[in-house]
């Protein structure tokens, strides 16, 4: 990688930048191996999921796998949900969706989940406590009103759901409305996330997503005015036309609404997720170190505002749960997401949903037709999965740590992940991490570089990131 600052970055910027120099101005040969790695990993860590589930793991292995479930009945549960179907296609979408307007199509697709849903009960029983359901998509509030109501009431037919069940849906900004948020506030969600992605209208006609600040603003207040606990917002980086000067604009904007969470993923163009994405034109996007540079501003500007940086991409209000977790070390991370409260199972419902059951990643058939198909048969409709191994399991709980906490307590490493303890050690050197009695510390310097220092892991967290698709967001 070369040394030389890009000349698309402002002073500001460059200076920022400067912070990971050497005493010759030039970054340590450590630090640019890190500097030289994606600082999104959103294509590589989709592809890693992929490598790591595999078509051996099938439908017996899952019924195995909920049957264990089933003799544990204190053992909690997550839901994660997808409904993927969206109105129309975003260039930059990574997600497997399907494009309908047919309300028909969706009244289908919810008797399948239900058919779905009840094959799952019937296996694990339905006495047991829900901590956290997810609705994910595509485009959850493309459900109408009824369809919304209706798949409430079949989550809470098949399993326990409480009045503190942590509920939280993803919603297109673009596809809601008042009537529409009161009813999912009245159906129990108190957490709600709309995708907002750039505010600047040139970078939206780049993305073929056309939504004005005023309509986010809009929503978003009608949301805290209806009482939702919990808003966040979804922005990407990387977009093209994105200069650090657009993308401070979109920033400010953002922090003027206070939002409880902002969620900040990088693009990474992939035609392989589909035709759409050629129409995004290569060469209107940032380079490789202007997009490290646009998430170091959303670093900066959120940082210095009374949010906590969480994990890789999150930043939360100083008094979120997830703050607080992280203060106090005991964050985690699930297919879901960061959370202060994991459960002991996530359960996937949908085609293409992820979940994770009795240590097995399992995925279902990302295929519609085939995903119904299978349940019509009675088929459960997963596909593919993977079983962590009991030392994998460790390995991957302890990066998730230092991921979620900044901390890696030699504890957690001896004995799974010695070799790497002793590489981010050395890391030392460059400031940073700070290795004490007990173990390593991420540096504020290294904070900015745990992506990079996580990368040659990324088999074995990414698997369970929420964020399955690219740029999956709504
Ligand atoms: S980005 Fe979201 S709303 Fe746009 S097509 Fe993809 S899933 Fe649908």
């Amino acid at each position: 990688m070369s040394s030389a600052v890009s000349p698309d970055l402002s002073p500001e910027l460059r200076n920022r930048f400067a912070k990971f120099r050497g005493h010759d101005g030039c970054p340590s040969r450590s630090v640019s191996l890190l500097l030289s790695q994606s600082p999104s990993g959103a294509a590589s860590a989709e592809q890693a999921s992929s490598a790591r589930l595999t078509e051996l793991f099938d439908r017996k292995d899952y019924v195995a796998a909920l049957k264990a479930v089933a003799a544990r009945p204190d053992e909690t549960l997550s839901l994660y949900v997808r409904i993927p179907f969206c109105a129309g296609r975003c260039l930059y979408c990574g997600c497997n969706t399907t494009i309908t307007h047919d309300s028909a199509r969706l009244d289908r697709y919810l008797d399948a989940l239900d058919q779905e849903m009840s094959m799952v009960a019937e296996r694990i029983g339905a006495t047991r406590d829900v901590l956290q359901v997810q609705l994910a998509g595509g485009t959850p509030n493309y459900l109408n009103d009824a369809q919304l109501t209706r798949l409430t009431e079949m989550m809470e037919r098949h399993f326990r759901i409480l009045p503190d069940t942590d509920q939280s849906i993803e919603c297109d900004p673009r596809r809601t409305s008042a009537g529409q948020l009161e009813l999912l506030h009245a159906l129990g969600f108190r957490r709600i996330t709309f995708g907002v992605q750039d505010l600047d209208p040139v970078v939206q006609r780049a993305i073929g997503r056309l939504q004005s600040p005023d309509l986010i603003r809009d929503v978003y207040w009608l949301a805290r005015e209806i009482g939702f606990e919990s808003i966040g917002l979804e922005l990407i980086y990387g977009l093209p036309q994105q200069t650090d000067q657009t993308f401070g604009r979109t920033l400010d904007s953002v922090l003027e609404l206070s939002p409880d969470r902002v969620t900040c993923f990088g693009y990474a163009r992939n035609t392989s997720a589909g035709s759409h994405q050629h129409a995004i034109d290569v060469h209107q996007l940032p380079s490789e170190r202007l997009r490290q540079a646009l998430f170091e501003q959303a670093v900066q500007t959120f940082s210095g505002s009374g949010y906590s940086w969480i994990g890789l991409d999150t930043f939360a209000l100083d008094t979120d749960e997830l703050s607080l977790a992280q203060d106090e070390k005991r964050l985690h991370r699930n297919c879901i997401g960061y959370t202060a409260n994991p459960s002991d199972h996530m359960l996937g419902f949908g085609s293409g949903a992820i979940g994770e059951v009795n240590s097995n990643c399992v995925q279902n058939d990302c295929s519609l037709e085939d995903w119904e198909a299978m349940l019509e048969r009675g088929e459960f409709p997963v596909i593919r999965g993977y079983h962590v191994s009991a030392d994998e399991r460790r390995r991957r709980d302890a990066i998730a740590h230092m991921i979620c906490n900044l901390e890696l307590p030699a504890a957690l490493a001896a004995g799974c992940l010695d070799d790497e303890y002793a590489r981010l050690a050395s890391y030392a050197a460059d400031g940073l991490v700070e290795v004490g009695a007990t173990g390593l510390k991420i540096t504020s310097s290294g904070r900015h570089l745990l992506r990079s220092l996580c990368s040659e892991h990324a088999a074995f967290f990414n698997w369970d990131h929420a964020r399955w698709d690219s740029a999956r967001t709504n």
